[in-house]
């Protein structure tokens, strides 16, 4: 069906071409109408025997490129680019660069089509030199260039790159897909930033890049969450809980990637009391079934394992949960014996199963999962956009 509506709006982009062509050339050069047909009549043979390099060839030499005929020319190109046929795509843009006889703006059009031909095929240093020239040269096409800069710079872990890019764009002309603002991406390029230097241990630098995330997006929990991180990596605890504190606040769906920081920080400084305090107010306000296991785990801790399995009973017909009832199964396997643990040893092993299946994280923008929280979705490439699954198999 593709190729039926390829062929098709390619027909009707050399029909045009062909009458625009031959209006021209009956203006100004009349020695030449029979070698054009011939070629409109060799690429529409093309088509019709499904052969689109040659048709497209037939194309590119037989109508001129001025003014009227650009837009022909560039509508063949990106619908080629959105088919993937992106050398052929190029071939048209190099063409129309290669030709005299368009204005300058008419020009910069053609070499930002050719930039974004090059990124999809991967060719990133030779977008880039395109788009950098056009960031230069091009008041018309600053704006757009800048965008894909930063998509090329996001790309190759170019992070001092991509931020300066994004300050130069004005926010009225960027428009990203997943609804961020500029600050916000900004900040996650900072948070790459500190998560580089905390895998090499260069604290001071983190630290850096964590505030300048934090000056951008106010409301980052990733960089709340990695300055925690920061902080009990040297030892202060404390400080690491000022952090976690924020996060309820900035975005409460992060609240289980923060549970586990919070335990250990509180453990630390001896507050065991306070830390169940803590999770059951947050229980309260932000209920999630992460919170409910790690107030099973502390009552356990404190008291015994029927005081645990109560909590849970209590949460779990309130809150059905996959993950819930699995925990339930492990407080009461070692309290059973005979036919009641095999046939306990035995939901388990199901409910494991089902557990194991289940994905833990969706991108909320094109509904990629997995079991690994990406804050760049790998899918449609958001940031920030995928988050804990929540519900019976979730959070
Ligand atoms: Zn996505």
């Amino acid at each position: 069906m593709d190729a039926v509506v390829f062929f098709a709006a390619l027909l009707i982009a050399v029909a045009v071409g062909y009458g625009l062509g031959r209006y021209r050339y009956t203006r100004r050069d009349s020695s030449r109408p029979k070698d054009y047909a011939l070629q409109y009549y060799k690429g529409l043979s093309y088509l019709f025997n499904e052969q689109p390099d040659s048709a497209i060839d037939a194309f590119i030499s037989s109508l001129d490129v001025n003014s009227d005929t650009l837009e022909t020319h560039l509508a063949l190109g990106n619908m080629l680019r959105k088919r993937g046929e992106v050398s052929k795509a190029i071939k048209i843009h190099q063409n129309l660069l290669a030709r005299p006889g368009l204005t300058i703006k008419q020009q910069h059009e053609s070499q930002l089509e050719l930039a974004r031909d090059y990124i999809r095929s991967g060719l990133l240093d030779r977008a880039e030199a395109l788009l950098l020239e056009l960031v230069k040269l091009s008041s018309a096409y600053k704006q757009a260039a800048l965008v894909h800069l930063i998509e090329i710079y996001q790309d190759e872990n170019e992070w001092d790159n991509a931020i300066s890019m994004a300050s130069k764009v004005e926010e009225k002309s960027y428009q990203s897909g997943g609804g961020q603002s500029l600050p916000q991406l900004q900040a996650h390029f900072s948070c790459e930033q500190a998560l580089v230097d905390l895998e090499q241990r260069n604290y001071s630098k983190a630290r850096t890049h964590l505030l300048a995330a934090l000056g951008y997006d106010f409301a980052s929990a990733r960089a709340s969450l990695l300055f925690a991180r920061l902080e009990i990596s040297q030892g202060r605890y404390r400080d690491a809980l000022d952090h976690l504190h924020k996060i309820p606040d900035q975005d409460p769906d992060y609240i289980p990637e923060s549970l586990q920081m919070t335990c250990e920080s509180y453990e630390k400084l001896g507050e065991s009391a306070s830390l169940l305090r803590y999770l059951k107010g947050l229980l309260q306000s932000h209920p999630s079934n992460s919170l409910v296991i790690k107030i099973a785990d502390r009552l356990r801790w404190d008291g015994d394992d029927y005081i645990a399995a109560d909590f849970i009973a209590e949460q779990f017909k309130q809150r059905p949960s996959i993950r819930t009832l699995n925990r339930l199964i492990e407080l009461y396997l070692p309290h059973s014996a005979g036919r009641a643990r095999e046939n306990l040893q035995l939901l388990k092993q199901l409910v494991d199963t089902v557990i194991a299946e289940k994905p833990s994280y969706c991108c909320s923008k094109c509904g990629f999962t997995g079991n690994s929280l990406h804050w760049l979705c790998p899918g449609c490439k958001t940031w920030g956009s995928i988050k804990p699954i929540r519900g019976v198999a979730g959070e």
